[in-house]
């Protein structure tokens, strides 16, 4: 048996880089930027006004106060997307909208709300400093500066700035094509009736789910018997998909009945590991053929599920450009967390939340590998290595679960 991070370490050790693909950006949010995006032009493009109200040249306001107010013409408008194109004049202002171009000659903007109409046009009561309420062009970047940057998940606020800059298409990484196989004699169908000693195949969804979370894409999910056999043509079958990983569950520990391992190996599949030291998912299966990746997870739900967690989830963020990372919180542990067993225990905990106190975190009470409800009642994971008890008021960190 190997350690988690020697697993991890072999994992890595045969990771590939996803290819590119362009796409509209309207279908972007979820994907992966594939390479950096500089600004094509800077922002703003053009000099615009940040209020509602007149664009002056400060020399003509300079010294106005509420005693003693600067009376301007008003010479002509500016609004958004209707430019002023005539020349200034002399103690003149131009009527301005928010985002509206600053015309030319102009450098100041006066607020609405500190003028006053008079009788040749406004009277301008506070002169603040000049190009108050101009928001300059490329004041918040130039062109061929860094926006984002290749690895970058793409949600609501980075597809704001690309749209703004005009990128119609973006370059993404592929999503990873992933096949599901679930293995056992016993499982039925979500939607039927199981038949005495059945039990009903959740895997196949919860697997389907967490692909789409990590942004994969499920082009392949079948189901097999616990045949020999089968299991190899199965397998066949998956790979003719070309998928870039081929997750498998159930039937990869040591029973009479278990042949994911013998079938991988022969539908071609070289083996890089087979078992993990930790609880659960100790009989966690990994190998490879040309280049697609092979996981056999162990059939019981939460050891698949976990083994997900640990090893697929930052695997799908790292084929596409990202930093193999988990995403984790300070917590204390509310009361003792101990593993008295001589495997490293991924213990999912509860936590409380208190405004301005660290997450009090308790351990789940079932931890059953076949007890779904600790991976549903858990905020994440804490790794306590073997005969290890951590006591109550320890830090901890926290991986969360999605
Ligand atoms: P195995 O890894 O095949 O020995 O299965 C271990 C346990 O997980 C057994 O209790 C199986 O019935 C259960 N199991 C296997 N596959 C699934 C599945 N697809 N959905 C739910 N439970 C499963
Ligand atoms: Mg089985």
């Amino acid at each position: 048996m190997i350690s988690i991070d020697q697993a991890l370490d072999i994992i890595k050790k045969n990771l590939f880089i996803l290819d590119s693909e362009e796409i509209d950006l309207e279908n972007s949010p979820g994907r992966v930027l594939a390479a950096d995006f500089l600004a094509p032009e800077p922002s703003p493009r053009f000099s615009n006004s940040a209020m509602d109200g007149f664009a002056v040249r400060f020399a003509d306001i300079a010294g106005a106060s509420a005693e003693s107010p600067a009376s301007l013409k008003v010479i002509g408008e500016s609004q958004a997307g209707i430019p002023y194109t005539g020349q200034p004049e002399e103690g003149c202002c131009i009527r301005i909208s928010t985002g509206a171009v600053l015309p030319e000659g102009f450098d100041t903007v006066v607020r609405v709300e500190d003028t006053e109409s008079g009788d040749a046009g406004v009277l301008v009561k506070t002169a603040s400093r000049k190009g108050k309420d101009v928001r300059f062009i490329g004041e918040e970047y130039q062109t061929g500066e860094c926006l984002l940057r290749q690895g970058q998940h793409l949600s609501a606020r980075h597809i704001s700035i690309l749209a703004a800059a005009g990128a119609a298409r973006v370059s993404v990484f592929r999503r990873p094509r992933v096949a599901l196989l679930v293995t056992g004699s016993e499982l039925t169908s979500v939607g039927e009736a199981p038949g005495p000693g059945q039990i009903r195949d959740s895997n196949r969804l919860m697997l389907g789910a967490a692909v789409s979370e990590a942004g994969g894409v499920v082009v392949h999910s079948a189901i097999a018997g616990d045949d020999l056999a089968a299991t190899v043509q199965a397998i066949e079958a998956t790979f003719a998909d070309a998928p870039d990983i081929l997750l498998c569950a159930g039937g990869v520990s040591v029973g009479p009945h278990d042949h994911v391992k013998e079938a991988a190996v022969r539908a071609g599949f070289t083996e890089h590991f087979w078992r993990i030291r930790q609880k659960p998912g100790k009989p966690l299966f990994f190998a490879g053929k040309e280049k697609t990746l092979f996981f056999g997870l162990p059939g019981n739900p939460v050891s698949a599920y976990m083994c997900f967690c640990h090893y697929l989830r930052p695997l799908f963020a790292a084929i596409s450009g990202q930093p193999w990372e988990y995403t984790s919180f300070t917590a204390v542990a509310a009361e003792e967390i101990s593993n008295r067993g001589r495997r490293p225990n991924l213990v999912r905990v509860t936590c409380i939340h208190t405004p301005g106190e660290l997450p009090k975190a308790r351990a789940v009470g079932q931890q059953g590998s076949h007890m779904i409800s600790s991976i549903v009642a858990a905020d994440g994971y804490v790794l306590v290595d073997s005969e290890t008890v951590i006591k109550g008021g320890t830090p901890i960190e926290v991986t969360t679960l999605p």
